[in-house]
């Protein structure tokens, strides 16, 4: 497994450290929640893993408890904010061709609004 201890360069690790400011919606010892700084939907915030996992290319049998609780916490969340009923979207981009720019392993949630499929 590669090195997963906090990359000094990573924007997300920078972030859960707490070195860059984020407007926090969860946190937990697996898991943190941040809303996004560019939403592409009425609620748009990503769960990050604490450690830095460069994406979901890099999970392993080991990660279920990371995965559970993400999911979980993103539930948790997805009631609180209101958006469940309706339902919403649960993302995760990898490499350039899945549009992905931020090499720290996150999961977006989007909601407030009808998402269309399938995506661009
Ligand atoms: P991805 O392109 O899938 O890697 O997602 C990265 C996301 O991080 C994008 O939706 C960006 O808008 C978001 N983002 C970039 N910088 C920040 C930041 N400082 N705080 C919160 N979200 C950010
Ligand atoms: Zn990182």
């Amino acid at each position: 497994m590669a090195d997963r201890t906090r990359d000094p360069d990573c924007l997300f690790c920078r972030i859960v450290a707490g070195d860059i400011p984020s407007e926090q919606i969860h946190a937990d010892d697996l898991v943190v929640g941040i809303r996004d700084i560019q939403p592409k939907a009425p609620t748009h915030v990503l769960f990050l893993s604490r450690e830095h996992i460069p994406s979901a290319a890099e999970m392993t049998d080991h990660d279920g408890p990371l995965l559970g609780r993400l999911f979980a916490a993103a539930a948790d969340f997805a009631r609180a904010a209101g958006i469940a009923e309706n339902g919403y979207r649960l993302v995760t981009n990898i490499g350039t061709w899945g549009g992905q720019t931020v090499p720290h392993f996150h999961v977006h949630m989007l909601g407030g609004r009808s998402m269309s499929w399938p995506p661009g």
